[in-house]
């Protein structure tokens, strides 16, 4: 028995069952009302960090443990209805709101959320009001004394804080295991730098697989000594990790398993996998509403869906924030034309003027254009979807395998280069468009052949089917990682217990 279950089999367990949801929901006993935990959430504000951690106060709350959600005025939306739904299931989830701190020479309203990766000034303006939450975060605190903070790694000044309560700070990074490791190895071995050129590849070593990458696929501030608001705010975020209580990661063991091992050994602080948590979302509302207010009526999408065969259309979507060339943008509607299969495709221009001329009028039927925000888990969850179009942003990458979708990847920025090779060369549930170059401002490069040759490997060539029968697998493991005796089901279990005995010895 692992030291999670044995931690899970020592506590005296309560069935709640709810009829609106179906969710068995398992609340420890000695949880009750007078020594109820309480857990603070802080994400970084943008989708990608927000939705995850939305969910995570939602399972977390319906362990029978406080939840509250601290964000800015601008993002209360994002979770305001789900917080409502929940509440009438029985889950209490608070909200409690900061001021996002103005600036001088600062900032249009919407620099509140990072919804597109801004100039470097902005960039450093946001981490720097962003860090003056810092004193009413601390207010907050001392009003409530939660046990735990659950907080973004781009705030990593909440460790200082977390350290004046004497509370644990548990770090979420919203990406995989994997991605953690092969940043480390590259950090400490600067297999860059062997290399003659850009588009040679090296090899990251010390790690369990053979991962090969190129220097273009890095970004500039992993290459270069030079400081940068990026290289400062990763050397901030490594300093602080180190002094964080533990980390949890919105992953499931048998995902990446090798990678949860190298972690705890590299890494040295515990860490809790609790993951997928997007598949605490049962209900049609809860997959259709997240982050963003969706630009189609979820009905009207589900009836698109449900006119098509099973695994017939391809659903094409990069996430909240990567951003592409207008020559890009056509060359990839020219691929998704040539490639012959239905699809969904998610863009967020309004300006209607680039698509190829004639595209809208030849694809009538065949493909559904979404313009601004997708119910993006009700569609993958549809049977009709057989492959996913994805930037590798790790929320879209783990809904992808929760939903057993096979990806054709396209990795822009961030860890998303790392994450691809998860899919391509470990899991084995998907191949790449080709994309090369590490880009902040925009992606560009990719051409429609090849997007149409790797929609077809991955949708109907002889390979589809081994794609498609790991995906399930995995999608099967996924499932069952968060069911009761699961192994990310034990996992919240022993991370509830761990905060649990940390605070009955701080008081
Ligand atoms: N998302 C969505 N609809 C969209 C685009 C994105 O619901 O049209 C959600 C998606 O399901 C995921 C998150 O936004 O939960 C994006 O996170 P990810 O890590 O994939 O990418 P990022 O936006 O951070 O690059």
């Amino acid at each position: 028995m692992s030291t999670t279950e044995k931690n899970h089999a020592s506590f005296t367990s309560t069935f709640i069952f709810s009829h609106h949801t179906h969710l068995s929901l398992l609340l420890p006993k000695h949880f009750h009302k007078m020594d109820q935990l309480h857990f603070f959430f802080f994400p970084m504000m943008s989708q990608g960090h927000m939705i995850p951690a939305l969910d995570m106060a939602k399972l977390i709350a319906s362990r029978g443990v406080k939840a509250t959600i601290i964000t800015t005025p601008l993002n209360e939306f994002v979770f305001s209805k789900a917080i409502q739904r929940n509440k009438h299931l029985g889950i209490e989830i608070d909200i409690r709101l900061i001021k996002f701190p103005a600036l001088e020479n600062d900032l249009p309203e919407d620099c509140e959320r990072l919804d597109r990766l801004p100039s470097d000034d902005k960039l450093a303006n946001f981490f720097k009001a962003a860090a003056m939450m810092k004193e009413p975060l601390e207010q907050l605190i001392e009003e409530c004394r939660p046990n735990c903070l659950v907080t973004d790694m781009f705030l990593p000044w909440t460790t200082d804080s977390a350290a004046r309560f004497n509370i644990p700070r548990i770090v979420f990074h919203g990406t995989s295991y994997f991605a953690q490791c092969v940043g480390a190895s590259i950090k400490r071995n600067k297999p860059f730098n062997n290399v003659s050129s850009d588009s040679e590849t090296f090899l990251v070593a010390d790690l369990p697989h053979e991962i090969k990458l190129t220097r273009t696929q890095l970004s500039p501030f992993e290459q270069s000594d030079e400081e940068s608001i990026m290289s400062q705010m990763i050397k901030a975020v490594r300093e602080s990790d180190s002094k964080s209580y533990g980390a949890v990661f919105n992953s499931f063991d048998e995902l990446e398993p090798d990678y949860v091992e190298h972690y705890t050994k590299v890494f040295g602080i515990k860490s809790w996998a609790i993951g997928p948590l997007s598949l605490c979302n049962r209900d049609i509302e809860d997959k259709a509403e997240r982050g963003n207010k969706s630009s189609i009526d979820k009905h009207e999408c589900l009836k698109w869906l449900d006119s098509k065969k099973p695994r017939s259309i391809v659903y094409v979507c990069f996430g909240s924030v990567a951003k592409f060339t207008t020559s890009q943008m056509q060359e990839l509607a020219m691929g998704l034309e040539a490639s012959g299969q239905d699809f969904i495709w998610v863009f967020r221009r309004d300006n209607e003027d680039w698509l190829p001329e004639g595209f809208e009028e030849r694809t009538k039927g065949k493909g559904l254009i979404i313009r601004g925000w997708a119910p993006q888990v009700l569609i993958l969850d549809h049977e009709s979807v057989g492959a996913f179009v994805t930037h590798c942003g790790w929320n879209s990458t783990l809904e992808g395998v929760s939903a057993g979708v096979p990806m054709v990847t396209w990795p822009v920025f961030a860890e998303q280069f790392f994450n691809e090779k998860l899919v391509t060369e470990v899991m084995r549930t998907g191949a790449g468009v080709g994309s090369m170059q590490w880009k902040r401002s925009a992606s560009e490069g990719v051409k429609r052949e090849e997007i149409a040759k790797t929609i077809k490997r991955v949708m109907v060539s002889e390979e589809a089917e081994g794609f498609r029968s790991s995906a399930k697998a995995y999608k099967e493991m996924a499932r069952q990682a968060i069911e009761r005796g699961g192994s990310s089901y034990t996992g919240l279990t022993a991370l509830l217990q761990d905060i649990s005995s940390y605070s009955s010895t701080a008081h």
